[in-house]
């Protein structure tokens, strides 16, 4: 009989960018692959969004699954380990994630971890478990987790994910081994993505706080289009001349978290225009009302991860925005 929550983390195909070989993973890999026979029994594998934490940490597990790993320690591709892992059902593999509309991650999640690691391997050498967002573990389940590190079980590799490192216990922190996924060099990201068919990723990089799928993300979802719409609204709240519940409502169907990170850019981008302007002293009131704004808005994108209903959290923010800006 399954472990409670064993049927929901088991049997997941693995992400489709586990075969990738982005440039800028190249100094995270070999960070991780270092000394395979004495691995840390955590990683924590953080960066910004959108340069494909995820897809490395699939790379990874199939290589720690893999019967036969060559050289860099890639997975073979062809044992009968990575025939199953790309099947979704490779026995000593577990992916715990976010479930269907769900914005957390619940202990009885990582309870089947401990439950799955406490097993001996079936046919490989340890037993992988990828958490990810890992900042979406509520506080049970971190602790949850935190009990499964302090006492790791022999041949056990958690591998964490996370875009907000901030979000996890500084006690899950400290028993992790941390990697950091850092953003490419400019000309390496733009040349990447001209590979990828972008004609002018210039823009697009600014927009995408220089990830290089962020940016592809943007380019091929048009992005950069939906973004000046809601800076278009965002101003027009501002000015009166937008309602700010139906604005909410708006960003909400469309996608809150990308909505409110481009207006958290914009109010940041106006205060270091202010700030460097030759009237900032007579704009200080102004740059103080943005600098209480940007807290606003960082802390509702922080509660936008909690169970708080997402459009009443928007339309609370858009509200203070219209008030703050006709001060
Ligand atoms: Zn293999």
């Amino acid at each position: 009989m399954a472990e409670p929550g064993e049927v929901r983390c088991a049997g997941i195909p693995p992400h489709p960018g586990y075969r990738e070989r982005y440039p800028w993973h190249a100094r995270a890999w070999a960070q991780l692959t270092r000394d395979p026979a004495r691995l840390p029994h955590a990683l924590l594998l953080h960066g910004q969004p959108g340069l494909g934490k995820e897809a490395l940490a699939w790379r990874f597990a199939q290589a720690l699954v893999c019967a036969d790993p060559g050289a860099g320690f890639e997975a073979c591709g062809a044992c009968q380990s990575c025939r199953l892992y790309v099947a979704g059902t490779h026995p000593d593999l577990r992916f715990v994630g976010l479930e269907e509309e769900s914005r957390q991650i619940a202990v009885d999640q990582i309870r089947a971890v401990g439950s799955f690691l406490a097993l001996s391997p079936h046919s490989a050498a340890r037993k992988v478990v990828i958490v990810s967002p890992a900042e979406a573990m509520n506080l049970s389940a971190a602790n949850s987790l935190l009990k499964v590190l302090e006492e790791p079980p022999p041949g056990s590799v958690l591998v964490l994910v996370s875009s907000r490192i901030a979000g996890l216990p500084a006690t899950v922190r400290s028993r992790c081994a941390a990697i950091a996924l850092g953003v490419p060099p400019r000309a390496e990201a733009a040349d990447w993505l001209r590979a990828q068919g972008v004609a002018r990723p210039e823009e697009i990089l600014d927009v995408a706080a220089g990830a290089p799928l962020a940016a592809l993300e943007l380019e091929r979802s048009d992005g950069l289009n939906e973004r000046k719409e809601v800076l278009r609204a965002f101003e027009a709240v501002g000015g009166g001349t937008e309602d700010p519940v139906r604005c909410a409502t708006r960003w909400k169907a469309a996608d809150s978290r990308r909505c409110l990170s481009w207006v958290q850019d914009e109010v940041a981008r106006r205060i270091g225009a202010l700030m460097a302007g030759s009237e900032a002293t007579s704009k200080s009131a102004e740059i103080k009302r943005l600098f209480e704004f940007l807290d606003e808005v960082s802390e509702a994108r922080r509660l936008l991860e909690t169970p708080l209903d997402q459009t009443l959290l928007l339309e609370d923010l858009l509200i203070r925005w219209s008030r703050a800006a006709t001060r």
